[in-house]
C-alpha cells in the first residue's frame, strides 16, 4: 500500500471515531430550536386564552355595572311617579320605566351568559397552562441532558482531535485537502477498499490498469466513478 494512503486510512479511522462521538451532539442545536418553537407556540396559545378570559371578565363587569345603572334609573323613575302632576306625565313615566326595564333584562341576560362562559375560559386557560408547563419541563430536561452529553463527550472528542492532528504529519497538504473534501462529501468514507476489483465505496468496477497500479503500491489510485482514494 502507498505509504500516504496507509496514513490516510489510519486518519480516516480516527475521523470516523470523531464522527460517531459528535453525530448526536451535532444534531442538538437543530433539535433545541425545534423544541423551543413548540414551547413558544404553547406559550402564545396560553397568552391568547388568558386574554380571552380577561376580556370576558371585564365585559361581564361592565355589563353588571350597566344593569345596576338601569336599576338606579328605574328607582328614580318610580320615585317620580309620586310627584307627577297629571295622568299624561304618569303614563309617560310608566312607559319610560318599561323601556329601561326591557333594556336592563337584555343586558342582564348577556351578563349572565358571560359569567357562565367564565368557567369555560377558566378551564381553557388551565388546560393551556398544563400543556405549556408539561412541555417546559420536557424542554428543561432536554437542555440538561444535552449539556451533560456535551460535557461527557468533550474529553473524548478533544483527545481524538489531538491524535488526529499528530497523524496528519507527513501527509502532503494537497492530498490532505482532497481527503478532507472526500470525507465530507462521500459519507465519511474517503479511502475505500477494493474487493474483487470493485470499489467498496460506490460498487463500480476498477479498471485492470488501476488494479495493477494498486498492486504495485507506488502510486495513489482513485476510483474512476466516485473519486475515492482506493486501497487493497
Ligand atoms: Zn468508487
Amino acid at each position: 500500500m502507498h505509504p500516504h494512503v496507509k496514513k490516510l486510512l489510519e486518519l480516516q479511522k480516527v475521523d470516523q471515531e470523531i464522527s460517531s462521538l459528535t453525530r448526536d451532539i451535532d444534531a442538538l442545536p437543530a433539535e433545541e430550536q425545534k423544541r423551543k418553537r413548540k414551547l413558544e407556540d404553547l406559550e402564545r396559545a396560553l397568552n391568547e386564552k388568558k386574554l380571552l378570559q380577561q376580556k370576558a371578565e371585564l365585559d361581564s363587569r361592565a355589563l353588571d355595572k350597566a344593569v345596576r345603572g338601569n336599576d338606579d334609573e328605574i328607582k328614580r323613575l318610580n320615585e317620580r311617579l309620586n310627584i307627577v302632576r297629571n295622568n299624561a306625565e304618569y303614563q309617560a313615566t310608566l312607559f319610560q320605566i318599561e323601556a329601561v326595564r326591557k333594556a336592563r333584562d337584555v343586558t342582564q341576560d348577556e351578563c349572565l351568559k358571560l359569567i357562565e362562559s367564565l368557567d369555560v375560559h377558566q378551564a381553557a386557560v388551565a388546560a393551556a397552562q398544563a400543556a405549556y408547563d408539561g412541555e417546559k419541563k420536557v424542554f428543561d430536561e432536554f437542555l440538561g441532558e444535552a449539556d451533560a452529553l456535551r460535557k461527557s463527550r468533550a474529553g473524548a472528542v478533544g483527545e481524538a482531535r489531538g491524535r488526529r492532528q499528530a497523524m496528519t504529519a507527513g501527509v502532503p497538504p494537497d492530498l490532505l485537502r482532497e481527503y478532507d473534501g472526500l470525507y465530507k462529501t462521500r459519507q465519511n468514507l474517503a479511502v475505500a477498499p477494493v474487493q474483487a476489483a470493485y470499489c467498496q465505496g460506490c460498487y463500480n468496477k476498477i479498471t485492470m490498469n488501476d488494479m495493477s497500479k494498486l498492486m504495485g503500491g507506488s502510486t495513489i489510485v482513485r476510483c474512476g466513478s466516485c473519486q475515492r482514494i482506493l486501497h487493497i
